[in-house]
Order: C-alpha cells, then sequence, then structure tokens
C-alpha cells in the first residue's frame, strides 16, 4: 500500500458521537462508509445520527449550561482554557493536518496552513474576550445604562467538508469563548479530523459537556436537520451551500432562532489594463486553484478588460498548466484529489457543460497518471458569456471562467451579474478607480490588488444569496451573545400616576 492507501497514524478504529464527555455509539447503531477520495475505497466506518442522538447531545450541552461553571466563568479563565487548546492544536499541526489532507484530499502542505489558522481562531477569541468593553451610558443626574452581556445558551454549529478543522474551529473558538456550549455536526464527507476535538479539548480543561458532537447527515430525520429543529437550540451558525441555507433558515423559523450562514460564491476577479498583470495572474492563479478550488471564496470568474485579454488568457492558461497535480500526501502537490465522488461527477458534469458554453483553454479532464480517485486537471474555459452556466453557477473546484469587459460599467454589471455576492478581488493601479468599484460591487468581502488574506478582526460574510449576517472580530462576539440593556435610575422618581383617586 502506497501513503495515499494507508490511513494516517492515531485514527479512532471508528469515528463515534461525543456526547457529555464520552465517545458514544448512534442509539439505532447505524453508521456509513467514510471514503478514502484517492481511491474512493471506504477506510473507516462513522456514526449516524439522528433525532435520538441529537437530543441527548443537546440535554448534555444544556446541563453544561445551566448548572456551569463554565457560563459564569471569569473571562481570564475561559481564555486561559482557549489557549491551551489552540497550544494542543499547535503542537498537533502535523498529525491533524495528515488526517484532514487523508480525508479530504487536500494537499498535504495546504492542509498544515489550515491547521495553524485553527489554532489562531482559538487563541484570537481569548484575547478579545479578555478585552471586550461593552456600552455604558448615563444621562447626567437621572440615569445611567449599561450592557451586560450574557451567553445565549446551546448553540448548533453545523460545517461543510472544506478545510472541515479550520472552519469548525472558526464557530467553536467564539461559540465556547463567550460562554456558550455547543453541538457540533460535521460534515459527513470528513469526519475524520474532528474525531480529535475531544481529546484536545479534555487536555486542556473544558468542563464537560460544554462540547458535544454527533455525525451523520444534515437531511430531514438527520443529525443536521434535527439539531436545527431542536427547541432548546436557540441559535444556528452554519456554513454550507446557500440552498441547504435556505431549507435551514425556513426549518429554524417557528422558534425564530437566531441564524448565521456563511453560504456559496461565484466570486469575480476583475482585473483592468493597468493592473500589475503578473502579479494579477499569480494571485488569480492561486484564488482559484488553492484548497483544490474547493474554495467558498475562490476567485472563479475572472474578468479581463479587452486591450490585455488575449495576453492574459494565454499567460493564465500556460501557468493552470503547470499547477502541480498530485497525491494529497506529496509536499510539491498544489491541487490534489476533489473530497467525494459525488462531488467529483458534479465538478466534472460542469466540465462536459463549459466545453459546450466556451473556449477550453486549459486542462478539462482528468490528469494522466490518475486513473481512479477524484483527480481534475486545473480547467480554464475562455469567452464565457454572463448566461453560461459555468459564469453563473457554483461549481466548487478546480474550474475557472474568463470573461472579457471594455468599459468600468460593463465590468462592474459582470461582477454582479450573479445569485451570489461573497467576495470580489480587483485589480488596478487607479486607486479612485480601484475604491469606486469595491463601494459598488455587491460582495461582503473585497481584496483590491491583493490575494486572499484574513485578518481575523474585520468582518468576514457574505450578501445576496451567500450569507446572512457576518461573523469575525466583534461580529462574532455579537453573535453568540445576548446584549441585555439595564436601566438604573439616579434621580428623583417620577412615575406617571394611572388611574389614582
Ligand atoms: P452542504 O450545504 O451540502 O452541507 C453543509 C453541512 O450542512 C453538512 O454538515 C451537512 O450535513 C449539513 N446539512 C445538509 N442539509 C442540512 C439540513 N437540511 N439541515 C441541517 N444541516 C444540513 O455544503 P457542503 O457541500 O458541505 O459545502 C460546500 C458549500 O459550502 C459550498 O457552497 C461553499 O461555498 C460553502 N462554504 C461557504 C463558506 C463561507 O464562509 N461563505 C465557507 C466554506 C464553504
Amino acid at each position: 500500500m502506497t501513503q495515499s492507501t494507508t490511513p494516517p497514524a492515531g485514527i479512532p478504529e471508528k469515528i463515534r458521537h461525543y456526547i457529555g464527555g464520552q465517545f458514544v455509539d448512534s442509539i439505532d447503531g447505524d453508521e456509513f462508509d467514510v471514503l478514502n477520495p484517492v481511491t474512493n475505497e471506504p477506510y473507516i466506518k462513522a456514526a449516524s445520527g439522528k433525532k435520538a442522538d441529537i437530543e441527548a447531545a443537546v440535554a448534555a450541552a444544556k446541563q453544561a449550561f445551566d448548572e456551569g461553571p463554565w457560563p459564569t466563568m471569569l473571562p481570564r479563565e475561559r481564555a486561559r482554557v482557549l489557549n491551551k487548546i489552540a497550544d494542543i492544536v499547535e503542537s498537533r499541526k502535523d498529525e491533524l493536518a495528515a488526517m484532514e489532507s487523508f480525508d479530504s484530499g487536500l494537499p498535504i502542505t495546504q492542509a498544515k496552513g489550515q491547521a495553524a489558522r485553527a489554532a489562531e481562531n482559538f487563541r484570537f477569541f481569548a484575547d478579545l474576550i479578555v478585552a471586550q468593553v461593552d456600552d455604558a451610558f448615563k444621562v447626567p443626574g437621572r440615569q445611567a445604562n449599561y450592557v451586560n452581556r450574557k451567553p445565549i445558551g446551546v448553540a448548533g454549529l453545523i460545517t461543510p467538508w472544506n478545510t472541515p478543522f479550520m472552519l469548525e474551529s472558526w464557530k467553536l473558538g467564539p461559540a465556547i469563548a463567550t460562554g456558550n456550549t455547543v453541538v457540533l455536526k460535521p460534515a459527513e464527507f470528513t469526519p475524520l479530523s474532528a474525531s480529535l476535538w475531544p481529546g484536545i479539548f479534555e487536555e486542556a480543561g473544558l468542563p464537560t459537556g460544554v462540547f458535544n458532537m454527533v455525525n451523520g447527515f444534515g437531511e430531514e430525520g438527520f443529525a443536521g436537520d434535527s439539531l436545527v429543529k431542536h427547541p432548546d437550540v436557540p441559535l444556528i451558525s452554519f456554513t454550507g451551500e446557500s440552498k441547504t441555507g435556505q431549507t435551514i433558515f425556513a426549518n429554524a423559523a417557528p422558534w425564530l432562532k437566531g441564524l448565521s450562514m456563511e453560504l456559496g460564491g461565484k466570486s469575480p476577479a476583475v482585473v483592468f489594463a493597468d493592473a500589475d498583470l503578473e502579479a494579477a495572474v499569480n494571485a488569480t492563479i492561486f484564488g482559484s486553484f488553492s484548497l483544490n478550488g474547493e474554495r467558498c471564496t475562490a476567485g472563479s470568474r475572472i474578468l479581463v478588460e479587452d486591450s490585455i485579454y488575449d495576453e492574459f488568457v494565454e499567460r493564465y492558461a500556460a501557468q493552470a498548466g503547470r499547477v502541480k497535480v498530485g497525491l494529497p500526501s506529496d509536499p510539491t502537490t498544489e491541487v490534489a484529489a476533489l473530497v467525494h465522488p459525488e462531488h467529483y461527477e458534479k465538478v466534472m458534469s460542469y466540465v462536459e457543460v463549459g466545453k459546450t458554453e466556451a473556449r477550453l483553454v486549459a486542462g478539462g479532464g482528468r490528469p494522466e497518471g490518475f486513473e481512479t480517485g477524484n483527480f481534475v486537471q486545473p480547467t480554464v474555459f475562455a469567452d464565457v458569456k454572463p448566461d453560461a452556466r459555468i459564469f453563473q453557477e457554483e461549481i466548487f473546484g478546480p474550474v475557472v471562467a474568463i470573461t472579457p469587459f471594455s468599459s468600468d460599467e460593463e465590468a462592474l454589471e459582470l461582477a454582479n451579474n450573479t445569485k451570489y455576492g461573497l467576495a470580489a478581488y480587483i485589480w488596478t493601479s487607479d486607486l479612485k478607480r480601484a475604491h469606486n468599484f469595491s463601494q459598488a460591487v455587491e460582495s461582503g468581502m473585497v481584496w483590491l490588488n491583493s490575494n486572499n488574506v484574513r485578518d481575523l478582526r474585520t468582518p468576514f460574510g457574505g450578501v445576496k444569496a451567500s450569507g446572512l449576517g457576518h461573523e469575525g472580530g466583534y461580529r462574532s462576539i455579537d453573535f453568540y451573545t445576548e446584549q441585555q440593556s439595564v436601566h438604573i435610575n439616579l434621580g428623583e422618581v417620577h412615575n406617571p400616576v394611572f388611574g389614582k383617586q
């Protein structure tokens, strides 16, 4: 067996739920197969959670919330635990990255970067809760008001399969930092790295019941759906497809739950003729193909000013052809295997659609030497019309659409011409145009002359079909807490008198 067909050392015998401090099977004993994306052979079984498992997990989380001590601990005490979690994640980053890469098909070097970011997510929210200040107002001689910030209760966290461990940490960090208890429902395609959370949390001293996890599917009657519909879960943080977001929105409506949704994208990278062309080509290649193109903020629609269009397409296609496709475990690999055969079929079907809609200039099939597994060549289509499906729909793989434009107005119209609005990348040396364009583009985030870098203090989220609400920095603290206004009378009591004889 090669390195890519043998599971990494230290994986559990089976993936179980973790409820009230115990690893447990599903109450009905149901399990499902998890596949290795390089071979598509099952390599481990995972427990498939249903309503009864979610009920047990929510009960454990509710007990830990109601009885404490976590929600009432001092922020500095909670921060100490979060910093320990970060230290442990950092110290286990190679092991973690090996599992993530094996399970999801991510190139190993990129999986290591994601593990480091996961540690940072805990450290960041540890700092933030210690430094947290809240508003206080006074009306001289009459009244003072202050904000009493409180954790909300049991947070339901539902995550996707792309960069699973990092995205779980992005929700777990602020949810527990603010004193809530949680039930995590990891993505069914990639449950392996999440199986490390219980050990990490126990070692860091997180009290029993604060973290609970139920594995399995999302659909009606399964774990995800049951978590959304549980009456004792007042808030749901969800990352995944826009369509799933709509379903969750409807299912949470009867309880008016707090919702935060980070959804799909089809983000434009707009390259003007006055841009630094080399920097723009390098960054857009990275933005489209890193993380196997399975990146919500991927710049998967590249809009290029017509005077540099031919040169850009030629350079971009040539560079896409040099992106190294390889095994996830190979440190020289830049694009590896897509997560699952179902997703591979979906991406390949878009490649075939693209061939009928536009001009194929790079890739377009399975790379040589990879006869099995979910490998796709970095694929580039040029001359893509705005009504093409590959322009409008999220493919979520290493497939890019390039479209020319001839004026700023046309570039903006094309950039805004999808239902999504997650990110936009703008390449120009004209500062005024850069600012005007970024203010008019319909997206939650804009990167100017930059690839996708994150500052954890900034709001993260999308507009239109790309999301609801923002997380990141203080926005996460706001989402995971209640802000109660307390009014104190400091002067005379001026009671309006009603009905006195
Ligand atoms: P998905 O919507 O299929 O699944 C996401 C999670 O939701 C999984 O855990 C799944 O089991 C669960 N789920 C499915 N149906 C559910 C239901 N009815 N009720 C409750 N839970 C349910 O998404 P995916 O295919 O795992 O992930 C890829 C998608 O995620 C892409 O669209 C991508 O753009 C998006 N994404 C967005 C961001 C962002 O920050 N905006 C980040 C990463 C991924």
